[in-house]
């Protein structure tokens, strides 16, 4: 596997050597128990819990399996309020770019009597706040929106968007945000995080509840955290989580600034060996960690498949298998979708990385590229 050239990074990114040695403190049985052993194995998890907070920020924070399971206990969690409560708030809003578990909700809360409205983006892929603001009404729930796309690194104007929110609850999937962005969304009331995309290990995640209404719980149970998501913690998850913002915060700038040298000499080395390469939403508006590049003349899975040790995507990992334009292309109007390649760089990214994956594109448009 050494001759991997990773770049797959928004797909999930590879733990980090000091997570994996942290994860190995482990401590035996359940975390819930009131013997010893429980307790120990609480004491870790609540230090994990402060790791996450120190990184994240305050608030109350719910360990969820990822970041799936955090976008469903925001939404379905505020819609069950709604209803325990007798209110009469039926539409919860969205945009079209959102990442499928939170758009693919759309059916069951529908059954529930909900509806989720999913706005158009711009071209640019962000949400035009007028369109926010004609869109908002006494119907209106919530507002769920990412802090940058996991296809293209495009992230909304929240400045903007937030003048316009009032009162109302706000969520935001930051699973791709964390690292990347100095600061998450001062507007969202509730924050998506999910280890696995900042080095951390796969399977686990969090819903961050900084104020105002705390959804209700729809996994039930043994009443675990607070009876919000009921289920036995995973203490190796928890304590690997909280080891990766650890992490994470102690390298801050340094990581984002290796993240933006790397991204821009990736977009700008790709720009410069294939004829007419662009890069999809564009316009300062991206994050440097993803990038959505579309290569005139041939196909992402062509490119892909000339260049097997590369570890790289044609869009996100979970509309890819089925090989279905990306929607969140088909929603930026883009033309030629399969001609985009998304690619990731983190904190594990190195210099040689991207000039042996510039060699191969090299080599690559000889054949391809008109
Ligand atoms: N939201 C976003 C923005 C993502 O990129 C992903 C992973 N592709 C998810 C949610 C799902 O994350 P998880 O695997 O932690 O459930």
């Amino acid at each position: 596997m050494d001759s991997v050239i990773y770049l797959d990074s928004p797909a999930s990114t590879r733990l980090d050597p000091a997570v994996r040695a942290a994860m190995q403190q482990d401590a035996p049985g359940n975390p819930h128990a009131v013997h010893a052993w429980g307790a120990q194995a609480r004491q870790r998890i609540e230090r994990a819990k402060q790791q996450v907070l120190s990184l994240a920020g305050p608030g109350e924070l719910v360990f969820t399996s990822g970041a799936t399971e955090a976008n469903a206990l925001a939404i379905l969690g505020m819609a069950l309020r709604e209803l325990r409560l007798g209110g009469q708030r039926r539409t919860i809003l969205t945009c079209a770019t959102e990442h499928a578990s939170v758009l693919e909700l759309k059916s069951l809360l529908a059954h529930w009597g909900f509806q989720l409205r999913a706005l158009p983006v711009q071209r640019t892929g962000r949400l035009d706040p007028e369109a926010l603001n004609e869109a908002l009404g006494p119907d209106v729930l919530m507002l769920s929106l990412m802090t940058v796309n996991n296809e293209t690194g495009v992230t909304q104007d929240w400045e903007a968007l937030s003048a316009c929110t009032g009162r109302l609850t706000v969520h935001t999937d930051a699973a791709q945000a964390v690292g990347k962005v100095a600061c998450l969304p001062a507007r969202a009331d509730l924050i998506t995080l999910s280890a696995h995309k900042m080095h951390g290990p796969q399977g686990i995640g969090a819903l961050l509840i900084r104020r105002g209404p705390k959804p209700d719980a729809w996994l039930r149970g043994g009443g675990q955290q607070q009876g919000l998501r009921s289920g036995t913690l995973p203490t190796a998850l928890c304590i690997g989580f909280g080891a990766s913002c650890q992490v994470m915060h102690a390298r801050g700038e340094a990581d984002r600034r290796h993240i933006r040298h790397l991204g821009r000499s990736l977009a700008q080395g790709i720009a410069d060996i294939w004829p007419g390469a662009t890069r999809i939403g564009a316009d300062g508006h991206c994050v440097d960690g993803i990038l959505c590049m579309q290569l005139p003349g041939a196909t992402a899975r062509a490119v892909l498949g000339a260049m097997p040790n590369v570890a790289a995507a044609t869009g996100s990992a979970c509309a890819e298998r089925n090989d279905k334009i990306s929607h969140v292309l088909k929603a930026m109007r883009v033309r030629n979708a399969r001609a985009c390649l998304r690619l990731g760089v983190s904190r594990l990214t190195s210099a040689s990385d991207i000039e042996r994956f510039l060699v191969q594109l090299d080599s690559v448009r000889a054949q391809m590229a008109p």
